[in-house]
């Protein structure tokens, strides 16, 4: 599970996340709706602490997220330690972010093999089956930059799923795709969500989240203004900011 608790982060006099409570149970997934400049990417960066908060609390698993506590006092863990931890916390961008000098398989393998220092055969063996769930094992030996950017999301999202994430990070997956390119990736997140991944998406595909999501999160102005089901939050939304946003989208 997720926790984040009363998370706060201003950039200068800019307050971007201003009281977030988020929980993403075992399982579950978790999609993040909201208008550009709510604090989505912002408030998924704290989750794994790319974004240091001002105030607040990330627990995954239970394990806090950044820090270790000392008497009543939260004191920041070593680089080293963080990396440890971000190793276990799966990220994916918009824009694919591979390593362009490693091959499909280079990439997938790549932190299991040097930051959870793993057995080099199993990490193999097992990042070839992750190529070929996600759909591109035959494209193992190629380099990013002769896949299409469907094919290069989902070595990412096998990149991703090799580190035995106890939850996966998606900020707008598909929002750097050509259109016609957007439903082989988020068949593959409707995939990984029937097999019981723990995952949490920003995203503006609505209808994927009305169909996949456990629960939508609405956010604006740096606060939830609306989290339940999709039933709820997406087909019968309470709030004014949240009904502008979609009927703006959908
Ligand atoms: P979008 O839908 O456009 O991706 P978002 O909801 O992800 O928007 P964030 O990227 O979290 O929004 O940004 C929230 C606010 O924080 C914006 O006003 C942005 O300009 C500001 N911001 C984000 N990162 C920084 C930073 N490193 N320094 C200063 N301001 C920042
Ligand atoms: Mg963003």
């Amino acid at each position: 599970a997720v926790e984040a608790r009363g998370i706060h982060k201003s950039f200068g006099t800019l307050e971007v996340l201003a009281g977030v409570d988020l929980l993403v149970r075992k399982g579950e997934v978790t999609v993040i709706l909201g208008p550009s400049g709510s604090g989505k990417s912002t408030l998924l960066r704290t989750l794994n602490h790319l974004e240091k908060v001002d105030r607040g609390t990330v627990r995954i698993d239970g394990e806090l997220i950044g820090y270790r506590r000392k008497g009543n006092r939260l004191h920041e863990l070593r680089d080293r330690e963080i990396l440890k931890q971000r190793s276990h916390i799966g990220f994916v961008f918009q824009n694919f972010n591979l390593f362009p000098h490693l091959t499909a398989l280079e990439n997938v393998v790549e932190a299991p093999l040097s930051a959870q220092k793993r057995d080099r055969d199993e990490v193999y063996r097992e990042a070839r089956a992750l190529l070929e769930r996600v759909g591109v094992g035959d494209k193992a030996d190629e380099y990013p930059r002769q896949l299409s950017g469907g094919q290069q999301q989902r070595v990412a999202i096998a990149r991703a799923l090799a580190l035995r994430p106890a939850v996966i990070l998606f900020d707008e997956p598909t929002s750097a795709l050509d259109p016609e390119l957007v439903g082989e990736v988020l068949e593959v997140l409707a995939q990984l969500a029937r097999d019981g991944a723990t995952l949490v998406i920003v995203t503006h595909e609505v209808g994927f989240a009305r169909e996949v999501a456990d629960t939508a999160v609405f956010m604006d102005g740096g606060v939830i203004v609306e989290q339940g089901p999709p039933s709820q939050v997406i087909d019968n939304p309470v709030h004014e900011p949240t009904k502008a946003f979609l009927s703006r989208v959908l």
